[in-house]
């Protein structure tokens, strides 16, 4: 079975005190990870040795960053390289989330870069895509998508490919509380998959993990994780609260 993820992504929130107690607030809930299910937490930089070392004992657990360069090393004042997460046991990566794409600028290009340096660093990036309202009202949201994963994801090949996490997140729908139905959700994904397809064939599409992201919350995970080619969703304000994330984790198939 095709990798399944709950991935909670706490974007720029929580001091230090507040995000030790929501991960042991979490770990001390009941939850079950089957052995293709994953829980992700995408923590800001300065809390990732304290994430790591909680989760250290937890199976299928995993700690992630929010962002990393595009350069290897050197004069980038302020940036993270890859090399420096890989120091830290970090191997997984949130590339391209819609307000690094909106606020710092990062386009296709910049972003193939940051997949790239990943795969070098054997880090396994999770690419988000999706579309603005204006683009879903328009009814171009395919072609606006398959744009992104086309620049960023296609010169990649098949093997590194499958290595690459993918999250769908419709942008009308991240903070809105406006969650995609179920069946927006899986059209999108079914289309992606498609297209995937196309370039790398059946096998290799089958195989990709593709999350759903735009406020998932622990009443409307498990019918959005039901659909066929949604394989778990990227969480943002329901991944601060133990109880909402736990039943997001619970809701895995
Ligand atoms: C996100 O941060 O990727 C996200 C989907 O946020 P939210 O769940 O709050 O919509």
């Amino acid at each position: 079975m095709r990798k399944q993820i709950a991935a909670a992504n706490w974007k720029m929130n929580l001091t230090l005190e507040q995000g030790e107690k929501l991960l042991d607030d979490i770990i001390a809930k009941p939850h079950e990870l089957a052995e293709h299910q994953q829980a992700v937490f995408a923590v800001p930089f300065p809390y990732l040795t304290m994430a790591q070392q909680k989760i250290a004992s937890k199976q299928n657990v995993y700690i992630a960053a929010q962002n990393c360069s595009n350069k290897k090393s050197g004069a980038y004042t302020g940036e993270t390289s890859l090399e420096m997460l890989q120091s830290l046991g970090i191997s997984v990566v949130v590339i391209g989330h819609s307000e690094r794409r909106e606020y710092f600028n990062e386009n296709n290009q910049l972003l193939a870069e940051k997949v790239n340096i990943c795969l070098e660093y054997n880090a396994t990036p999770i690419f988000c895509c999706g579309e603005a309202l204006n683009i879903r009202e328009a009814g171009t949201q395919n072609a606006y998508v398959e744009k992104q994963l086309e620049e960023s994801l296609f010169h990649l090949s098949a093997e590194q490919l499958q290595k690459v996490v993918i999250a769908y997140e419709p942008i009308w729908a991240i903070g809105t509380g406006k969650t995609a139905s179920s069946g927006q959700a899986q059209e999108m994904h079914a289309h992606l998959r498609s297209m995937l397809a196309g370039k790398y064939g059946n096998d290799v599409a089958n195989n990709i993990t593709i999350l759903y992201g735009g406020s998932v919350k622990g009443s409307n995970a498990k019918e959005l994780f039901s659909q066929p080619d949604v394989d778990g969703g990227l969480v943002g304000g329901a991944s601060l609260n133990a109880d909402e994330f736990v039943t997001i984790i619970n809701s895995l198939k």
